[in-house]
């Protein structure tokens, strides 16, 4: 229903085109091809002037997709290097696992054939002490008798500068002329004083020089062992032996 009034002419005849190009969208288009191609400039210049006019608005728009895009693009890198950073971390940690495991593999095999390989050269060593034993004694008995005074020398100096062993011996040489088990030894006897701190099992005393006193006496059956042996000094060991029975004050006996 057209209009006298030209504003509300425009109007109907806008929304009566609008409608038509609904209803008829193949023609409508057909028909803009048929304008753009005969209208080449009009259109040209209509483009020239929209896209001048919304200059300013596409820029901003632009800008704010660019924005959104780049958070966006930002956020997958920053994700991406955490999950690189996780599996690193990750490879790392299982590696550290494995190297552990290898390490301790490594070290206990290597313990194991050192073990074995001492086991071996001993028994070698003592097979080969036990098959040449006679020989080297004879060997020895030759030396000794050909070498006589620088022995007798050698064993003099070695005597003066181990009275302990000496004594050990003294010891053990009693307790084996009554048959008596004789077993201590040098170690056992430095353990046992350390044991007591360098004192007499009897006082207590802090002597110079501590002799080996048999808690059971040789001549009761005490042998000359690690359990039956303390330290004492000078004084209680000759007292115990005239006067029993007096008691040693026992800490530990290794
Ligand atoms: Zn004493």
């Amino acid at each position: 229903m057209p209009h006298k009034d030209p504003i509300r002419r425009r109007v109907y005849l806008t929304d009566y085109q609008r409608r038509w190009r609904i209803a008829h969208p193949e023609e409508a288009r057909s028909r803009d091809k048929v304008y753009r191609d005969t209208h080449p400039e009009a259109v040209k210049a209509r483009n020239a002037a929209h896209s001048a006019a919304h200059r300013a608005e596409r820029k901003v728009y632009d800008a704010g997709r660019y924005a959104a895009q780049r958070e966006q693009r930002e956020e997958k890198k920053a994700a991406r290097a955490a999950s690189r950073a996780l599996r690193l971390e990750e490879k790392r940690v299982s590696k550290a696992a494995r190297q552990a495991v290898q390490k301790a593999e490594k070290e206990a095999s290597r313990a194991a054939r050192q073990a074995a390989s001492k086991e071996k050269t001993r028994i070698y060593h003592a097979a080969w002490y036990a098959a040449t034993r006679e020989e080297r004694m004879a060997h020895q008995a030759v030396y000794r008798a050909n070498n006589r005074d620088k022995v007798k020398a050698t064993i003099t100096a070695w005597r003066k500068a181990n009275p302990e062993a000496i004594r050990i011996q003294q010891q053990r040489r009693r307790a084996r002329e009554r048959s008596l088990p004789a077993t201590l030894t040098r170690a056992e006897w430095e353990a046992i004083k350390a044991a007591y701190k360098g004192r007499c099992a009897y006082c207590g005393k802090k002597p110079k020089r501590l002799t080996q006193d048999h808690v059971i006496p040789i001549s009761k059956g005490g042998g000359t062992t690690k359990e039956n042996i303390v330290p004492a000094c000078h004084p209680c060991n000759v007292q115990k032996f005239t006067n029993l029975p007096a008691n040693p004050v026992q800490l530990v006996l290794v």
